[in-house]
């Protein structure tokens, strides 16, 4: 059993080993990613709960590495936020993601909100406010055609800095919304005191429907709650006409999922709204 024992701990610390050798890699090619061209912003589509009509996007950042491949947000983006590289990296998705807004007015006959992920570090540094003020006036854009997705870590820090930013982009015109609701936090003063207008109900609870009844509970309970504090909802990950059925009998005001689209690249993005449009 000695013997087992010492093979086991070989086994896991070679495989520490290798993830932090791999981290220290995707680090090194992160730094580099901006300059060499290896982002793209993919955009998914946002649509009217009730009417099934598109209202908008959110923009999603991939990575593609000729070394790496594909890599995952989930992955990069706390190595972007643990280096600092997630000032530089915001402010470009924010960039691309406004200049989206103007192509689309042009090719469409609608008003569509594009909603940009922004990460917490983002407010603790006024890079990303100067970044949001230059980026809607160089391209002329209406602030109610952005918003800001951000999360409950963030609301519940009272930092003076972060406050300031969050108000002074709200000043702006642009909304916030809170990502991935009802996962962090069980304090929910902030929805109170800060300017938010959207909360997103985290694809965790829609995927229990319909089999998970707790699930079910939690989502109606948020959209009262919601509802009650003049905030819109949306919900994520939905997958299957049923689960879209149910948010719709409870009021849920907007959808998002595979069942309407996955994420595009914006020619394929294009193409399925004018076909969406003209259905
Ligand atoms: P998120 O903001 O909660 O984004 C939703 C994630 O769910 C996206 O994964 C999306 O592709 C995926 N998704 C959408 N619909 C469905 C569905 O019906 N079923 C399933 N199973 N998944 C669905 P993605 O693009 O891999 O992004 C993962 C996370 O990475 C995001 O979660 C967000 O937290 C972060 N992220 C992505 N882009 C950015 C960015 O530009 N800035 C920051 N700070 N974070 C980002
Ligand atoms: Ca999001
Ligand atoms: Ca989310
Ligand atoms: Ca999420």
């Amino acid at each position: 059993s000695k013997q087992i024992g010492k093979n086991t701990f070989s086994f896991f610390s070679e495989e520490m080993d290798a993830a932090a050798h791999k981290r220290v890699k995707v680090e090194k090619l992160l730094r580099h990613a901006i300059e060499r061209d290896e982002f793209d912003v993919y955009y998914q589509p946002v649509v009217d709960a009730q009417q099934e009509k598109i209202v908008g996007v959110e923009a999603l950042l991939r990575w593609n590495n000729p070394e790496l491949g594909n890599v995952s947000p989930e992955y990069f983006i706390p190595i972007a936020e643990s280096t600092g590289l997630i000032h530089n990296i915001g402010a470009w998705v924010f960039e691309r993601s406004v200049d989206v807004i103007s192509e689309l007015s042009s090719v469409l006959p609608l008003t569509l909100k594009v909603a940009v992920n922004a990460s917490t570090l983002q407010f603790r540094n006024s890079i990303w406010y100067k970044t949001v003020l230059k980026a809607i006036k160089t391209r002329k854009i209406k602030p109610e055609n952005l918003e800001i997705e951000i999360t409950e870590r963030l609301l519940l820090d009272d930092s003076r800095e972060v406050s300031e930013q969050l108000k002074a982009i709200n000043d702006l015109g642009i909304e916030f919304s809170v990502d991935d609701f009802g996962t962090g936090y069980s304090a929910l003063s902030y929805l109170k005191r800060c300017p938010i207008s959207t909360v997103k109900i985290d694809k965790s609870f829609v995927t229990g429907i319909p089999d998970v009844k707790e699930d079910m509970v939690l989502i109606r309970a948020i959209i009262a709650m919601a509802h009650g504090l003049e905030l819109k909802v949306i919900a994520e990950g939905i997958e299957t006409a049923a689960q879209l059925e149910y948010l719709k009998q409870e009021g849920c005001d907007f959808a998002q999922g595979y069942y309407f689209s996955k994420p595009l690249p914006i020619n394929e993005l294009r193409i399925w709204l004018e076909n969406y449009v003209s259905q």
